[in-house]
């Protein structure tokens, strides 16, 4: 057995000294898409409905995703109401969604007046398939899960569930564009999924959203949802229902039809990577990896490691981070992440839009959900416990082997 090394915390060696540059998001592709929008002098997509650039995107990204329908819009949270709507979701419904997501999906079930209920997540850190079973009500119409930070959620047993149970699946897929499940992308195995094409994601046109589905029914409500003047533009056959103000531009349009294009690559890059750390830090001592439900579909965007421990999390992500890899735990920020629920503060308070106390005490609703900081301990547990990994996307080989001799050591110096 080798002598262990001494850790760069404690005075060592860095375990990584290579840094592969990350070349620009946007290259001459994107700012060719966007002058030539400029030049037409219209960035408004029903002037041009037989050559629009969000009309292009929108088939580009159905195709790429697998789905009959997509419509754009200019958020992934308007994207989740406009799924919300589409699926006839509003007050006296109850909406059950992981207790480890970015506020945005509870946000947008309060959007529609509905209800959130908050589930446990897993050691996959997505939604625990037996909790949101436990979870459901007489009030409960739909079960949102989260494809958190790439990893793709039990979809099989959750569809099986909600179709025994009567419910209606969206999937909120923001951080896991391009991922899969069972060989089938993320976003087309509820009955709609939703998209965020922000800077944080994995393709971007700056704010921007997708809503893909099968259903001409879904699409058509939420395409009328997207927009209060949508009847003006086209004739529509359909019942009209009031709609808001969540239509993408021009701009958006263009920059999507190239991003979607390069979707497969950066998945691409970044599953090579993570495949590399991962295989060089299998069977380590007081470290578990992140159970990953589909690994072939994986965004692999990040990894996570669980520790014995709060306190064991929080030396090894310090340690970690002194060999030179970037990680957090993710109690120890110092500013609340408002990715958990213990600090979606307004929504543990039942605080609508008004002290009127909607949705929670809309006359439709008929339930009794109640919330504390407590309400989810093995999501807390799992959650006090890791130590979360970014994964670039461009890292060459060595690097990828120094992240993996990093944790290593890391690993055997806490153990030993
Ligand atoms: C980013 C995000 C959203 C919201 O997307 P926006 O484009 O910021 O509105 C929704 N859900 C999850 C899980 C997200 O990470």
């Amino acid at each position: 057995m080798k002598t262990l090394e001494k850790l760069a915390i404690d005075g060592g060696t860095p375990a990584v000294t290579r840094r592969t540059p990350q070349p620009p998001r946007f290259d001459e592709r994107e700012k060719q898409a966007l002058c030539d929008v400029l030049d037409t002098g219209n960035v408004f997509r029903y002037l041009r409905d037989d050559d629009s650039q969000v009309r292009r995107f929108e088939e580009r990204f159905a195709e790429r995703i697998g789905t009959r329908h997509c419509l754009a819009v200019n958020s992934g949270t308007s994207a989740l109401m406009c799924g919300l709507v589409g699926l006839g979701i509003g007050p006296g419904d109850e909406v059950i969604l992981p207790g480890y997501t970015f506020i945005a999906s509870a946000a947008a079930v309060l959007g529609v007046g509905a209800v959130p209920v908050i589930a446990e997540v897993d050691d996959s850190l997505t939604l625990d398939p037996e909790d949101f079973e436990r979870k459901i009500t007489p009030s409960t119409a739909a079960v949102m899960p989260v494809h958190m930070r790439g990893t793709p959620c039990q979809m099989r047993e959750i569809l099986a569930i909600a179709e025994r149970r009567g419910l209606k699946v969206i999937e909120d897929v923001a951080q896991a564009c391009g991922g899969s499940y069972g060989g089938r992308r993320l976003g087309s195995w509820g009955d709609v999924g939703c998209f965020s094409l922000q800077h944080f994601k994995i393709i971007t046109v700056g704010e921007g959203g997708a809503v893909v589905t099968d259903s001409d029914e879904v699409i058509g409500r939420a395409n009328m949802y997207h927009d209060c003047g949508r009847p003006f533009w086209e004739g529509y056959e359909g019942e009209v229902i009031p709609g808001l103000g969540f239509r993408m531009s021009e701009l958006a349009g263009a920059l999507g039809c190239v991003q979607v294009e390069k979707l497969d690559a950066i998945l691409a890059r970044h599953r090579a990577n993570k495949a590399r750390i991962v295989a060089g830090i299998q069977g380590l001592p007081g470290v578990t990896l992140q159970r990953v439900p589909d690994p072939e579909g994986d965004c692999a965007i990040s990894l996570v490691l669980f520790l014995p421990d709060a306190e064991a999390a929080k030396r090894f992500a310090n340690a970690l981070r002194a060999e030179g890899v970037g990680c957090g735990t993710v109690f120890d920020n110092t500013i609340p992440d408002r990715h958990i629920y213990t600090y979606w503060d307004h929504i543990l308070e039942k605080k609508g839009y008004t002290p009127a106390g909607s949705p929670w005490t809309h006359p439709a609703y008929k339930g009794s959900v109640s919330y504390s900081k407590d309400m989810c301990p093995r999501t807390l547990d799992y959650l006090g416990r890791s130590v979360a990994l970014g994964i670039p996307q461009y890292m060459d080989p060595q690097e990828a082997a120094q992240w993996a001799e990093a944790i290593r050591k890391v690993a055997h110096a806490l153990a030993g």
